[in-house]
């Protein structure tokens, strides 16, 4: 995993220092002298984290940190701040500020290696998805980011799994004030309350009586309801290795059982707001991408989804020397439905007549609207002799019974021609099969319409 990370020290050995390990770990290094300089090269460069000396002449590191969360082009970078301090006052200012982590002079090789890898992996799971978000829309990203800025990150709903009583209390009385919180004992019952519940944060003691509390982080993060819920590690100071191991499994960071409690809000607080960030990213992309590939009048694939899937599927069933037939439907006369009841009638049939399709059709069926009143079905495993018992069954539908339109105070006869074809030997191609089903259907209107007409050749 190569990142390019930006170290800020004003002292220049300090520089030469941490650039020289992380050089050994393969991370490109940028190095700025000043709090001005580092915000500068993080709007000009793209960098993946930011490792942040707190005290520095002129602006310090809460200064940077503050500056580079309240920006919504730096909001997502991840910043490790590194003093020579070990107050928790501290700790919690620049956690408060926006820090991820902590770390203190001299700095630990393992412990820095290891969360620089950790924070660098998660941003880029965030940056995958600003740019699906960017890229297959232009709605409200930047809004969102800048909302999940300035999220507070409280009334999280928060599980705690910690079967000793003392601390889960503890923890609970702590974090009641802002949050909500429950209490899981039993660590084998929490994996099925985290996924009923949701949760915005867990907090996974590692250290249960004959149960490990890292096989639960693996099982949250592999399951699919789950698995962008945050964790935090609860744990005892010397435990290094496991919390090592934890943060590789995919916890997001821990807090020590003893930890003060200014300390445990702001780590509590800082996932909190970034699960929220990233499902905001996330429904954004959710929705963009529906929007990209749906026709909003009815709900079918458009024509651009087909486009881009049927081909696969076409050699996909010659791979597997596999039936597939295609369905053009069109429907009879519609531009006199349009002409004699209006505009909004002809889409109430349109959707009427979607509706009917999609009841007609399996699952694994590629249903799509391709032009105004035109719709194309892509049936894998079936051959010609089956593709026009299904054409027939949706024309008798759409013919049987009338189609109602305005408030359903009236209803209207609706019929379609149906042409099908089905694919013919290793080398035929989706856009041939498509043409023989489309000459097919020019033949269902040609003989009278209402009917169904299959490819000939
Ligand atoms: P044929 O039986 O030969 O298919 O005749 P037709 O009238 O159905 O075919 P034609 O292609 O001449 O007309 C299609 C009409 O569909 C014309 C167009 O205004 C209408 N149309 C296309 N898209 C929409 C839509 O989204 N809503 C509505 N209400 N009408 C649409
Ligand atoms: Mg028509
Ligand atoms: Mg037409």
């Amino acid at each position: 995993m190569s990142a390019r990370v930006l170290v800020v020290d004003d002292v220049p050995a300090n520089l030469k220092l941490l650039e020289a390990r992380l050089n050994a770990e393969y991370f490109e290094v940028e190095t700025a002298s000043g709090g001005p300089d580092a915000l500068r090269i993080c709007e000009q460069k793209q960098c993946d984290i930011v490792l942040l000396d707190v005290m520095m002449p002129g602006m310090d590191g809460f200064e940077v940190a503050r500056r580079l969360k309240a920006n919504p082009a730096t909001h997502h970078i991840p910043i490790v701040m590194i003093t020579a301090l070990d107050q928790p006052a501290d700790r919690v200012r620049g956690l408060d500020a926006g820090a991820d982590e902590f770390l203190t002079k001299p700095v630990n090789d393992v412990a820095l290696i290891a969360r620089v890898r950790s924070l660098v992996r998660l941003k880029m799971v965030v940056d995958e998805l600003r740019m699906r978000a960017v890229t297959t829309s232009e709605i409200g990203v930047t809004d969102s980011a800048f909302d999940a800025a300035n999220d507070t990150g409280l009334n999280a709903r928060i599980l705690v799994v910690d079967e000793r009583k003392s601390s889960n209390e503890r923890i609970a009385d702590i974090l009641r004030h802002q949050h909500t919180v429950e209490i899981e004992e039993n660590p084998h019952e929490a994996l099925f309350r985290a996924a009923e519940g949701d949760f915005d944060l867990l907090i996974v003691a590692l250290d249960f009586d004959g149960f490990d509390g890292l096989r639960l982080v693996g099982q949250v993060r592999s399951l699919e309801r789950t698995r962008h819920v945050p964790v935090l590690l609860l744990t005892d100071p010397g435990t290094d290795a496991r919390i090592l191991r934890g943060l590789d499994v995919g916890a997001n960071d821990y807090v020590l059982r003893g930890a003060d409690h200014n300390e445990m809000i702001a780590r509590v607080r800082s996932q909190v707001r970034r699960k929220r960030y990233a499902s905001r990213l996330r429904d954004n992309v959710q929705y963009s991408l529906e929007l990209a590939i749906t026709d909003p009048l009815t709900g079918l694939f458009n024509r651009r989804y087909m486009e881009t899937h049927v081909e696969t599927l076409v050699q996909r069933s010659a791979s597997r020397g596999k039936p597939l037939s295609v369905l053009i439907l069109d429907i009879d006369y519609f531009k006199s439905v349009n002409d004699s009841f209006g505009h909004d009638a002809g889409d109430d049939v349109l959707r009427e007549f979607a509706d009917r399709l999609k009841k007609s059709i399996r699952g694994i069926d590629l249903a799509c609207r391709y032009g105004g009143e035109e719709f194309v079905v892509v049936m894998p495993d079936t051959d010609l002799g089956v593709a026009a018992l299904v054409g027939e069954r949706i024309r008798r539908r759409i013919a049987g019974e009338p189609f109602p339109i305005g408030q359903g105070d009236r209803a209207i006869e609706v019929t379609i021609s149906v042409g099908i074809a089905a694919r013919q030997g290793p080398q035929d191609s989706a856009a041939q099969i498509l043409k023989r089903a489309d000459e097919a259907l020019y033949r269902a209107k040609r003989d009278g319409r209402n009917r169904v007409a299959a490819d000939a050749a």
